[in-house]
């Protein structure tokens, strides 16, 4: 493995064997790199791209804050499908860690360092050296007749034959209000994984957290840790907060399901059925949410489109807080935070904005009312989850791609437009042979491709994808040429 800085303007000259450049080192992209490494069989050469010091980490799993625990516990964590306990027995070799059980929930920067383990390894093992690590944020692709120009930052470009963009969580969407001075940096916070989020912040000011999903839970979580007394308010068109794991029940279980319906209504009364039942033999809800995860993309890719809608439109902040839920420590935290009252959950609409001294007032329309009401705060921080509609991701690399027609978003806004086998749509809908994604990017394909158990399938499956298409296409150049007589 080397480091690359690649010097400015200097095109670095693919040789004989194929380059593939990965976009983004977080979960996906490292493992990508993981299974490339192990699946090809053809020289190769691997550039992992990050902008980020950290690799291997992304946001997830970059916090420093050992309060930030995983929502998935230890033993459902393993990089590697095929050997669900590696995680489970990588923590009982770490001395601290000897004695985890299968269900705890460890700090997320231990994955982090879990997975930057694994990348590491690996590395010290690629005795051919085909790994790259190059630190730089990709501004640029360029289609060209042999092959893509990836543009870095400060002007350096890498020339591959293909190009995975794994670039994941992008901090959320900014509110849509229409007032620009809302955006005013004395008090709103666009980023809340930016290290600097909650910085300055006298342990007294009022703070208003836009969402109550866990990005909301994890800023309390961090306020609460740096000793802030003053109220928090989140605000949320619904007030859903996400459910905690199960603590008992968990091992009741169903009889099989025969069929799985792909119409809303239909599912949702599978759903109900099911919990009814399972509750009256001593089980969890919880249970049957986890059932249908090795289901959930079949039954989402064989939904009619107007139904995904639909899905989407009615029952998606349901099923999200259903579905993605808090480890038991965290959601007591935030429950008792709600009961003596520091944290208090709003529902509504923000409709404006007023700067007052060293204070703002935000004005918001409560859910079912025509009136509006306030809320006095010294710091706004939208904690709305990940932006996935790339059409409103201002990064150069994405508007680019999708300004020259590379790529399209996916019809319902989720991510990017990919085939089933992870391969780039362009705008005009052909499939592209050198762009390929993985990762939340392609949820709109997959929709369950969030969590670290969903994306290190799809990252092995498209290291076979990938090895199964560079390896034709080097083929004739490295057949013995016969002399002839
Ligand atoms: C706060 C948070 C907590 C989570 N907790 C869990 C959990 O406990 N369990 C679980 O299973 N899942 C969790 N998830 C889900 C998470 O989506 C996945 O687990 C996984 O981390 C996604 O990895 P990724 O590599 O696709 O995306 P990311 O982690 O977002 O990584 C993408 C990387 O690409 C880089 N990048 C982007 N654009 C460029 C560019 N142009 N040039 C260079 N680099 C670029 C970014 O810097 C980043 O490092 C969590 C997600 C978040 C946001």
């Amino acid at each position: 493995m080397t480091s690359a800085n690649a010097s400015p303007a200097t095109p670095i000259e693919s040789d004989e064997c194929q380059t593939i450049a990965i976009i983004g080192a977080g979960f996906s992209g490292t493992l990508l790199a993981l299974h490339l490494l192990r699946q090809l069989e053809t020289p190769v050469r691997i550039l992992l791209i990050e902008r980020n010091a950290q690799f291997g980490r992304g946001p997830a799993y970059a916090t420093g804050n050992s309060s930030h625990l995983l929502n998935v516990p230890a033993s459902k964590m393993s990089a590697f499908h095929g050997n669900p306990l590696h995680f489970l027995e990588w923590l009982r070799r770490h001395g601290e860690w000897a004695a985890v059980e299968p269900n705890t929930f460890v700090p997320r920067h231990i994955f982090g360092s879990y997975v930057r383990h694994l990348l590491n390894a690996e590395i010290k093992g690629d005795t051919l050296d085909r790994l790259t690590l190059v630190r730089g944020d990709v501004m640029d692709i360029t289609l060209e007749a042999d092959g893509l120009c990836i543009c870095l930052d400060r002007e350096r470009l890498l020339r591959a034959d293909r190009a995975v963009l794994a670039v994941g969580n992008f901090p959320p969407a900014p509110p849509p209000v229409a007032d620009h001075s809302f955006y005013d940096t004395r008090f709103y916070r666009p980023d809340p994984w930016a290290p600097d989020t909650l910085a300055d912040l006298a342990p007294e000011v009022p703070v208003l957290l836009i969402g109550t999903g866990l990005t909301m839970v994890d800023t309390v979580i961090s306020l609460l840790d740096q000793g802030h007394v003053g109220p928090i308010v989140a605000l949320s068109r619904r007030g859903l907060l996400p459910n905690s794991h199960a603590v008992s029940g968990a091992s009741a279980v169903l009889p099989d399901t025969p069929a799985f319906p792909t119409h809303v209504k239909a599912f949702v009364r599978l759903l109900r059925r099911r919990s009814a039942r399972i509750s009256e033999v001593g089980g969890s809800w919880q249970t049957v949410i986890d059932e249908l995860r090795p289901i959930t993309t079949e039954v989402w890719q064989a939904m009619e489109p107007v139904e995904r809608k639909r899905f989407l439109r009615h029952l998606r902040p349901l099923w999200d807080v259903h579905r993605h839920r808090i480890a038991g420590p965290v959601a007591e935290r935030i429950d008792s935070a709600r009961r003596r009252g520091q944290l208090r959950i709003l529902v509504g609409y923000i409709k404006a904005y007023a700067i007052k001294d060293d204070r703002v007032c935000v004005s918001y329309r409560p859910r079912g009312r025509d009136d509006l009401d306030s809320v006095v705060s010294g710091r706004v921080i939208n904690c709305a989850g990940p932006n996935a509609d790339y059409s409103r991701i201002r990064h150069s690399l994405i508007r680019s791609l999708l300004e020259k027609g590379l790529v399209r978003p996916d019809p319902l806004c989720l991510g990017l437009d990919v085939t089933g086998s992870c391969a780039l749509l362009s705008r005009a809908g052909e499939i592209s042979r050198r762009l390929f994604a993985v990762g939340p990017v392609t949820k709109g394909a997959f929709w369950e491709m969030t969590a670290v158990p969903d994306i290190r399938q799809q990252a092995e499956f498209l290291s076979h994808r990938l090895a199964a298409i560079c390896r034709p296409a080097r083929m004739p150049t490295r057949a013995p040429i016969r002399k002839t007589a």
